[in-house]
């Protein structure tokens, strides 16, 4: 397999662009090597710049949920550009994408959309804020909430890749109201509200996929939820990467919970920036124009992104794909599994509905330190063996796989070939 004509854009990319990516993310300083440039994706498969073809385990770290250019995507989108991309003033398709979601999580009754993950997240902690009069926020270890300053700390995803354990330029003043407890603990979260009578709530990626795939264990988010209600703490679900993928109502559907102010990105957009917030009425009567907090955004609701959104969601909801997701997930697991054991690697793979990856450990991985005992040098041999087998996988130990509804029989038998291959590399 050759990447030359990804090695030359690299090297034209450095010029302008910094570190030739535009999301750390992307880059592959954990994994050796340059980032690959892809010039278009199908279905479950995309091809780089050199007409090497993957199948896609990375779906834009999620969005594409349906594999890439899916036809009635295209067509919905191809609609609404005959009619103009921005106008600064409400569309129709605002309230249909508005009710589709608010349609799927019961504890919405009211939405705001904005243009990322990191803005819905942004908003959605201003909001708890502004509804309890409180400036405290308790976030987990582990979970990456976007870049805003003050949840950077302690995060996964990208900081966690990079072994950063926050970010320069982020003023003192801008964590002092962050509290750092640990996932699937709740004492940790208690400890806190024992010290602080100004907690405004507690934000949490219901199923985490940002230090790898953590999953709450037992009734961790049922108690947690119950616990801050008697607090009178609210509960900030993020579910910018879980929204319509861990099932259609989110993992608040799956695990049943009903958060108080719920996050949303990714596949509401399905590939195009949208994210969006929304909780019930008392709590979004605080959003401007309604309340007194501000919350504003030129391209906010854009036509085009809102067209995408009804597209992909309409797709998704008809296609119901979230058993087929299991079963896949399930046999990838077990792919997974077999081959490790076969060449005497140690192997743990966490999966949760469409969200799955391999840690390189022993133990069991519950949460930020157990995911960081995984060996990353194992990681980065794997993932450039997969890579050189035709799939394309996050560049990052703790990144999440995703799993597209047009991932086929065939695709899977491939995975099988190229993990096969790669365990071999790994256990040399
Ligand atoms: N929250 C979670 C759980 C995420 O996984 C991400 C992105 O990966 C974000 C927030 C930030 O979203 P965006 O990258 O769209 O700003």
């Amino acid at each position: 397999m050759k990447f030359k004509r990804s090695e030359e854009l690299y090297k034209e990319g450095l010029v302008h662009l910094v570190g030739a990516v535009n999301s750390p993310v992307r880059a592959f300083t954990s994994v050796g090597g340059n980032p690959l440039f892809i010039k278009k994706g199908h279905g479950s498969k995309i091809t780089d710049v050199d007409g090497n073809e993957y199948i896609d385990l990375v779906l834009s770290y999620g969005p594409m949920i349906l594999g890439h250019r899916h036809r009635k995507v295209r067509r919905g989108v191809a609609k609404a550009l005959r009619s103009g991309y921005s106008f600064g003033a409400s569309t129709e398709n605002e309230i249909i994408l508005a009710k589709i979601v608010c349609d799927a999580f019961p504890g919405m009754d009211k939405v705001r959309f904005v243009n990322s993950g990191t803005e819905a997240v942004i908003s959605g902690v201003r909001l708890a804020r502004s509804f309890t009069g409180k400036d405290k926020i308790i976030k987990f270890a582990g979970c990456y909430h976007g870049h805003q300053d003050s949840l950077l700390v302690a995060a996964g995803s990208g900081l966690a890749t990079l072994s950063l354990p926050g970010s320069k330029g982020v003023p003192e003043g801008a964590v002092k109201n962050t509290l750092i407890a640990t996932y699937n603990d709740l004492e940790s979260v208690k400890v806190h509200f024992e010290e602080h009578d100004d907690i405004a709530g507690v934000i949490i990626e219901p199923i985490c996929g940002n230090m790898g795939v953590v999953i709450p264990q037992n009734k961790f988010l049922v108690e947690l939820k119950e616990y801050l209600k008697s607090k009178g703490a609210l509960l900030i679900a993020d579910e910018v990467m879980t929204g319509f993928r861990s099932k259609f109502g989110g993992a608040q559907e799956l695990l049943g919970v009903e958060a108080d102010i719920t996050c949303l990105g990714k596949v509401i957009g399905g590939g195009f920036p949208v994210g969006a917030y929304g909780a019930r009425n008392e709590i979004m009567e605080e959003v401007a124009p309604l309340g007194g907090m501000y919350q504003a955004g030129t391209l906010s609701g854009n036509p085009i992104a809102m067209a995408g959104g009804i597209s992909t969601l309409t797709e998704l909801k008809r296609q119901n794909p979230y058993d087929q997701f299991n079963d896949t997930a399930a046999t990838i697991e077990t792919i997974l599994l077999e081959t490790a054991k076969k060449y005497n690697v140690d192997l743990v793979v966490n999966r949760f509905g469409s969200m799955m990856n391999p840690f390189f450990t022993k133990g069991k991985v519950t949460n930020f330190e157990e995911a960081q005992t995984s060996d990353i040098k194992k990681f980065a041999i794997f993932f450039w063996a997969m890579i050189k087998n035709g799939v394309f996988l996050p560049p990052s130990q703790f990144e999440a796989w995703f799993l597209s509804s047009a991932i086929s029989k065939r695709d899977i038998k491939k995975i099988a070939v190229a993990v096969d291959k790669a365990m071999l590399a790994v256990s040399k």
